[in-house]
């Protein structure tokens, strides 16, 4: 039987809208990996009461409960009090979690001295499976009552995730003698919508594995979901719909399990030697951000220049004023001006100009706002594309980036360079 979980995230500052609820995003993503639903998120604030009614309320919807947060040495935190009242758990003092605790304060750098209520941490309802927090003090647990798995976890989402992947993950894994795997086919250059109607009917013909898309910052995901009784029969259940995948949706899939596009882009460049850079005005420095919030992206990106006004074009990356003058910044020929200038400046084997109009305000010109050039230098030849991305600012900055990383994609993997299907 398919388990179903319900998370509750307990917090006045969640309720407050202080904070965003990312702990109970992050586990819902994991969950759905090992084909565990997720019914409801519930969020609660730090009130023994109101956390004791979505509980009992939670019991009766759900087989698993998730808790996070709650679990630190404060008055505050009350979730372990209270769910074990619920369940009519005693806590009793866990020396081995007192002993880590100890050890804790005394190899971090901690400044402060630990306190008694550090030692309420260890107390931990009887019978439980403890959970040892690798970044903090506060130990989770699980626990099974009434034929409810309840997992509590620590609020700080750094904690909570990590306890998640190297405890919870094991503990609901074990719960069920099959194994559950999925893996993540990227798309980008072709909508969800186009994505799920060429895919309808391969969609609706599986069971196991499922095939399930989700968009994501002006991408499209597939998640491929096997359930067999080792990982190689979810494996070997998940090759071929993977192949007919590629079959039909081709060379819009940048990669499996690969994350984003730019760790696409920059594996090809380090894979291939070559250097990188990026002239943005638009994007204002969006693509040299996400490409260097990779580590070890020094391998092979060189910089980047963020020319905003026409004056910095000219000065920076050389376009000549007359182009601008001519044809106004936003306009291929400055693009391609902008790409070859970023290539020229910083000596790199390849560069990317973008110039567009974000919006809200279009430029005083009768140009639309979204759009957008995005040009592309390489030894010997430049490349365009015209892009119209729509009226929202945020989306404009991100899906302008995203087509300057999938020209550099298609052009180190030798597809054709200016096309996309949307
Ligand atoms: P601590 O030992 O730090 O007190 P805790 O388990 O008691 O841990 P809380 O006191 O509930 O956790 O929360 C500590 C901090 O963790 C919050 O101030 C907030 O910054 C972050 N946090 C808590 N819950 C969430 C959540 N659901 N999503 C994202 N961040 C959270
Ligand atoms: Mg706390």
């Amino acid at each position: 039987m398919a388990r179903t979980a319900e998370i509750i995230s307990v917090g006045t500052e969640l309720l407050l809208g202080n904070i965003v609820n990312t702990d109970a995003r992050d586990i819902s993503q994991m969950l759905s990996e090992i084909g565990i639903n997720v019914y409801f998120h519930t969020v609660v604030g730090d009130n023994p009461e109101r956390l004791k009614d979505a509980v009992n309320i939670a019991r009766s919807r759900a087989d698993i409960i998730i808790t996070t947060g709650g679990l630190g040495p404060t008055y505050d935190d009350l979730t372990k009090q209270t769910l074990a009242e619920a369940f009519g758990k005693k806590l009793v003092f866990d020396e081995k979690e007192a002993e880590e605790i100890r050890t804790y304060f005394s190899q971090s750098l901690h400044s402060h001295a630990m306190t008694d209520n550090n030692y309420q941490q260890a107390l931990l309802p009887e019978g439980c499976t403890p959970f040892h927090n690798a970044c903090g003090t506060a130990p989770g647990c699980a626990f099974e009552a009434d034929g409810i798995h309840v997992l509590m976890l620590p609020g700080p989402p750094n904690e909570c995730i990590s306890m998640f992947k190297n405890c919870a993950m094991p503990y609901l894994r074990d719960l069920s003698d099959d194994e559950i795997l999925s893996h993540n086919i990227h798309i980008f250059g072709m909508g969800e919508s186009l994505v799920e109607d060429k895919l309808r009917p391969l969609m609706l013909k599986l069971s196991n594995p499922t095939l399930a898309p989700y968009a994501k910052e002006g991408e499209v995901r597939l998640r491929v979901t096997a359930k067999g009784k080792s990982a190689q029969e979810c494996e070997d259940l998940m090759a071929p719909v993977i192949e007919q995948v590629r079959s039909v949706i081709g060379s819009c899939i940048y990669g499996l399990d690969t994350g984003t596009l730019e760790n696409t882009v920059l594996s090809l460049l380090i894979e291939k030697g070559l250097t990188f850079a990026t002239a943005e005005s638009c994007t204002g420095g969006l693509i040299a951000k996400r490409i260097t919030d990779i580590p070890g992206s020094s391998k092979a990106f060189l910089g980047s220049a963020v020319t905003y006004a026409n004056s910095a074009k000219a000065d920076i990356l050389g376009v000549d004023p007359k182009l601008i003058e001519d044809h106004g910044a936003v306009c291929r020929q400055v693009a391609i001006a902008m790409a070859k200038g970023a290539r020229d400046r910083f000596h790199s084997d390849m560069a990317v100009g973008l110039t567009g109009i974000a919006g809200p305000a279009s430029d005083d010109t009768d140009k639309e706002v979204g759009l957008v050039y995005c040009a592309l230098a390489v030894e010997g030849s430049v490349y365009c594309r015209e892009l119209h991305l729509g009226l929202d600012r945020s989306r404009v900055r991100t899906s302008a980036a995203n087509h300057a990383l999938d020209m550099v994609r298609r052009y180190l993997t030798g597809l054709p360079i200016e096309s996309w299907e949307s």
